[in-house]
C-alpha cells in the first residue's frame, strides 16, 4: 500500500493533532465543497460554512451537523470535490486552537482517541512545512531549495508510521506541520516548480537533508553534532550568512551556575571555583579541552539553552560572558545563507551543491523502491 503511494505520490497522509489525544472535534468547511463519506457510502455533499461535530464513543464515531444527528460510523472522510477545498478543524475535547487544512480529512478511532489524518497533496504539504520553518518573503530560488530538502526528508521517512496507517505525524518527531498558513500561494508555486525532486548521495540513496537558521559562517560536519559522520554533510565555510540577523549572539551565565555545571559534569573531587574558563573557538569543534576537562559543546548548548554550539567564553571571575555564532545545530543547509545566495543570483541547484557534498538531485519516481527504506 505504501509502495503504491510513493509511485503515484500525489498525496500523503499526515496524522494531525497527533500529540493531543483528541476525542471530539468540530470541522467547518472554509472553502470549496465537500462530500462526507463512510467507506463506500456518501452521507451527503456540503457547501462552505457547513459545520460538523465528530466525537468518539468507544470504537465508534458520532457525527452531527448544526441541527441533526447524522449517524455512527467506524470511519468518516471529508473528501474535497475540487482542488481548492479547505477545512477548519477545532478540537473541542480537549480544547485546542483551530487550524486550517487543505484537501481531505479522514477520522477513525485509534485505541483511546480519535485518529485524524490529513490526506493532502504532497506539494501543498511541503509548502506549509516551508512556511512553518520560517523565512517570510524570501526569494523563489531559496524556497525551491528548501522545498527539495523538505521533500527529501518526507520521501525518506514515508514508512515511519506505516504500522499506524499513515505516513508522517505533524510533530517534531517527524516534521512540524501546523496546517495551511498565510503565504501559501507564492511558496506553493515554488514548491510545485520542483515537484518530484529529491537529493541522493553518490550511491543513489536518498540523503538526510538537515537545515538550520544560521551557521555563523561555518557549517558543522554531521559527526561534530550527531553520532557519526556522513560523507555529504561536511563543514562548509559560508560567507553568505555573516550579515544576517542570527549570525552573532551574546549571553551571560551566572558564574555559580557555570561552576556547578562543570563540577557536575566531571567525576572528580576538584572544585573548579578558582579556575579560569576563558576560551576562544575560531572554528567549530565537538569538544574543547580546558583546565584538563573535555567539554562537549553540544551538551553545554543544550544545558544552557544556547542558540548554537559555536561560541567563545570570557570568564571575568564574576560572570561567564558568551559570544556565539549562528542559530541551530549547524548541519546541512544554512537558511539565512541560502536566502542571501538566492538574493545575489544563485539558483536552487547552486545552493544545494554549496551545502551538500557530492550529491545529485533526481526525481524520486526514477529511484528503485528499496532506496526508500529507512535506515
Ligand atoms: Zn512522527
Ligand atoms: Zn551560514
Amino acid at each position: 500500500m505504501f509502495a503504491a503511494n510513493i509511485c503515484m505520490a500525489q498525496s500523503i497522509n499526515i496524522a494531525i493533532f497527533n500529540d493531543k489525544k483528541i476525542n471530539s472535534i468540530a470541522v467547518n468547511i472554509k472553502q470549496g465543497r465537500y462530500r462526507i463519506k463512510s467507506g463506500n457510502e456518501t452521507l451527503g455533499e456540503y457547501k462552505k460554512g457547513s459545520i460538523f461535530h465528530i466525537s468518539r464513543f468507544g470504537t465508534e464515531l458520532e457525527i452531527r451537523d448544526k441541527r441533526n444527528f447524522i449517524g455512527n460510523f467506524k470511519k468518516i472522510e471529508f473528501v474535497s470535490v475540487s482542488d481548492e477545498g479547505v477545512l477548519n478543524a477545532k478540537p473541542i475535547n480537549p480544547i485546542s486552537e483551530a487550524r486550517e487544512y487543505d484537501d481531505n480529512l479522514i477520522l477513525s478511532c485509534a485505541e483511546k482517541e480519535l485518529q485524524i489524518i490529513n490526506k493532502i497533496d504532497m506539494e501543498k504539504y511541503i509548502a506549509s512545512v516551508i512556511e512553518a520553518e520560517g523565512g517570510n518573503s524570501a526569494p523563489d530560488e531559496y524556497y525551491k531549495a528548501q522545498a527539495i530538502l523538505i521533500r527529501t526528508f518526507t520521501i525518506k521517512n514515508m514508512y515511519k508510521h506505516a504500522e499506524e496507517g499513515f505516513n508522517l505525524c505533524d510533530g517534531v518527531h517527524c516534521q512540524a506541520y501546523k496546517g495551511r498558513l498565510t503565504q501559501h500561494n507564492s511558496i506553493l508555486t515554488a514548491a510545485r516548480s520542483t515537484a518530484g525532486k529529491v537529493i541522493t548521495d553518490n550511491e543513489s540513496v536518498i540523503i538526510m537533508s538537515p537545515f538550520h537558521s544560521n551557521c555563523g559562517g561555518e557549517t558543522c560536519t554531521a559527526g561534530q553534532y550527531w553520532q557519526k559522520d556522513l560523507p555529504y554533510l561536511q563543514s562548509v565555510k559560508d560567507p553568505f550568512c555573516l550579515k544576517s540577523s542570527y549570525a552573532v549572539w551574546t549571553t551571560t551565565i551566572e558564574r555559580k551556575t557555570w561552576i556547578n555545571y562543570i563540577n557536575n559534569s566531571v567525576s572528580n573531587n576538584v572544585n573548579y571555583q578558582n579556575y579560569n574558563f576563558t576560551f576562544q573557538m575560531p572554528h567549530r569543534t565537538k569538544f574543547i579541552i580546558i583546565n584538563g576537562i573535555e567539554l562537549n559543546m553540544r551538551s553545554i548548548r543544550e544545558y544552557f539553552h544556547l542558540k548554537s554550539a559555536f561560541f567563545s567564553v570570557k570568564d571575568t571571575g564574576k560572570e561567564i560572558l558568551i559570544t556565539g555564532k549562528g542559530y541551530g545545530h549547524g548541519i546541512g543547509m544554512c537558511q539565512q545563507g541560502a536566502m542571501e545566495m538566492a538574493r545575489v543570483g544563485y539558483t536552487w541547484l547552486d545552493i544545494i551543491h554549496f551545502y551538500f557534498r557530492d550529491v545529485q538531485v533526481v526525481d524520486y519516481k526514477d529511484l528503485e523502491l528499496h532506496r526508500f527504506q529507512p535506515e
